[in-house]
Parts: structure tokens; sequence; C-alpha cells
């Protein structure tokens, strides 16, 4: 007698779609601030001409504009001194209509990026990377968090996926991704494991994963034999593969994808090979899963910072007229 197999599909969290339900609700929370006055401000600080810098500084100002954010982009050299960007955020953490300061990255390496970050307003910090926002975040108190992790727990929440009680385990350790995923999975919870390239038998630990995160930075890195089947997958990894043989082996018989390799000359892929999304509960795919949330979770945080700042501002005046 053949047994019957029963196989249930996996669901795809559809990054985009969270997307535009998080910058509906954050136009709404704007035209109620601006009801009372109050115009959010988020200013954008990007030095010298790296091509992705640019992209992705476009893109985070057009979404300002779409959703009624005053947003302003300062542009110096690849030149310019750590004292010079020092001055630049010292005039904007003292702005009142900026609500938001935001330094893309990478820095020119002759900048030092720890001591600009953390030059940055902790109350203005809405990349969350501030080390008093990363405190916070660690002792469970409203925090301005990182936008890509953050993104993360919305998309989990949003799906009804249960966090509490679950086995997370985080592959990446940096402090923007890997670090701050595993505290908000812990603050929300589950039972976390971080892993990194250091960890002895990395499969062991996937294996043992409700909700695994991939913050590599590996493109197809983990594979399905990694995975246990019925998994969310969660794929952080954005890498531009170029190898056609590598595209083939990771997709092979999608012809959308060989399309876009043809006409492009790459495609991005995360650190999850899609094999093991085949098997998974749940997954985001790349393109269109987590990056998809990163700018919708800079916007909230931008009104998150005008909201806390302004209701401050407004008690210490009242305080200063009694
Ligand atoms: P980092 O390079 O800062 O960190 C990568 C992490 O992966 C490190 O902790 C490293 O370990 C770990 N690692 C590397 N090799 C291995 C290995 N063989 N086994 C286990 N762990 C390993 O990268 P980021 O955290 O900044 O980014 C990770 C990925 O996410 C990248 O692809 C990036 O492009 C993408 N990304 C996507 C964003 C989005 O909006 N979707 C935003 C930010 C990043 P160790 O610490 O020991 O070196």
């Amino acid at each position: 007698m053949t047994q019957m197999i029963e196989t249930k599909s996996a669901t795809v969290l559809d990054g985009i779609a969270i997307a535009a339900e998080i910058k509906a609700e954050v136009a709404a929370e704007v035209a109620k601030l601006k009801q009372q006055g109050i115009v959010p401000g988020l200013a954008v600080i990007l030095v010298g001409d790296v091509a992705a810098s640019q992209i992705y500084v476009r893109s985070k100002v057009k979404t300002c504009a779409e959703l009624g954010i005053y947003s302003e982009m300062l542009t110096p050299p690849a030149s310019i001194t750590t004292e010079e960007m020092l001055t630049l955020v010292a005039d904007l953490n003292a702005r009142d209509e900026i609500d938001g300061i935001l330094i893309q990255l990478p820095l020119p390496a002759h900048v030092d990026t720890k001591r600009l970050l953390e030059a940055v307003s902790p109350q203005k910090d809405v990349d969350g990377f501030h080390p008093i926002n990363a405190g916070r975040l660690q002792s469970g108190q409203p925090a301005l968090a990182p936008c890509t992790p953050a993104g993360i727990i919305e998309i989990l929440k949003r799906s009804g996926i249960a966090i509490a009680g679950k086995n997370a385990v985080v592959v990446g350790r940096s402090d923007i991704v890997g670090k701050p995923a595993a505290m908000m999975l812990l603050n929300a919870s589950a039972t976390v494991t971080v892993c990194h390239s250091r960890t002895v038998d990395l499969p062991k630990f996937t294996r043992e994963a409700d909700i695994l995160v991939a913050a590599i930075g590996r493109p197809g890195f983990v594979t399905a034999d990694m995975v246990k089947p019925g998994a969310t997958l969660i794929d952080v990894g954005i890498n531009r593969l170029t190898d056609a043989a590598e595209v083939e082996r990771l997709f092979p018989a999608d012809a959308r994808r060989a399309e876009g390799f043809a006409k492009r000359g790459s495609t991005v892929v995360g650190d999850i090979e899609p094999a093991a999304f085949a098997i998974s509960g749940a997954y985001t795919p790349v393109p269109g899963g987590v990056g998809a949330l990163t700018i919708a979770m800079l916007m909230q945080n931008t009104i998150t910072a005008a909201k806390a700042r302004r209701a401050a501002t407004t008690a210490s005046e009242s305080e200063t007229e009694a």
C-alpha cells in the first residue's frame, strides 16, 4: 500500500505588501501630526558618490515625499573630515524641525564612523545605531530599533507567525542586523541562539530552528539540508550574483530569473538557497522580503522620534512656564 504524504506548499511572506501597509499607517500618523502643526522631518547625510548609497538615499527621500515627511539631503564630498561631519551632525541635532538623522553608510575610510554614529542625538537616531538605543533595546525599554531587524519582527507579527516559545536561530552577529534581531526575538520571548563564522557545526543549530534568520552576506549559504522542514525562514542577505553557472545551480528551471539575468548580467539572491524555501513553512523571498521593509521601518522610526521628542519638548516647555 502506498503511503499518502500530504505536502503543503510554503507561504511566501510578502515584504512589499507588508511595507505598503506600514507606509499607509505612517502616512495616516503624519496627517494626524500635521493637524497638531507638526511636520516630521528627516535629514539624510550622503557622503561622496558611492552609486549604491545614492540609490538607497534617493528612495528614502522619495518615500518621505510620498508619506508627507519633510526631508533634507546633505551631500558633502568624500574629502570631508570627521570634524566637519561632527559639525554637520551637531547642527542637525540642534534643529527643531529635524526629527531623524540618518548617516548613509559606508563612510569613506578616513572618517571615524563610530564617533559620528555616537554624535547623533539618541532622540534623532532613526537608524537605531546609537549605543543608548542599543542599550535601551537590550533592557527592554522603548527604543529606536535598527530598521532591518525591526522589519523582521513586523513580518513575523503581521503574518501571524508565533515567536514566543519558538527556537529562533540567527546566523550573523553584526551590530546592524544579527545582534539586534536576536535581541528583538528574545524580547518577543523566543529561545534564541546566535551563530557566526566561529560556530562549530552550524547545521546542528540551524536544524533546530523554528525561525531561522540568515544575515550572513553569502549567496545561498544556508542549504535545504540545514533547515528543519516547516520552519520559518527569514532571509536578510542581499547578494548580487554575476556567475551564470551559480545562477543556474541555485535557480534550476526558473525561467524568470534566467530572463532577468540574461538582460542585466546579474541577479540578486539571498543567503538561503531556494531549495530550502521549498521545504519551509514560510519564507521571505529575495528580493521582495526583508529588504522591502527597511525603508518603511525608517519612516516609522521617524514618526516615533518626532512624537517622542516633540512631546518631551512640549512637556519641558510647560514645566518652564509653570
Ligand atoms: P556583516 O558582514 O556585518 O556580518 C555577517 C555575519 O555573518 C557576521 O557575523 C559573520 O560572522 C557571519 N558569517 C560570515 N560567514 C559565516 C559562516 N561561514 N558561517 C556562519 N556565519 C558567518 O553583514 P551584515 O549583517 O551587515 O549583512 C548581512 C547580509 O544582510 C548582507 O547580505 C547584507 O547585504 C544584508 N543586509 C540586508 C539589509 C536589508 O535591508 N535587507 C540591511 C543590511 C544588510 P563573524 O561575526 O564571526 O565574522
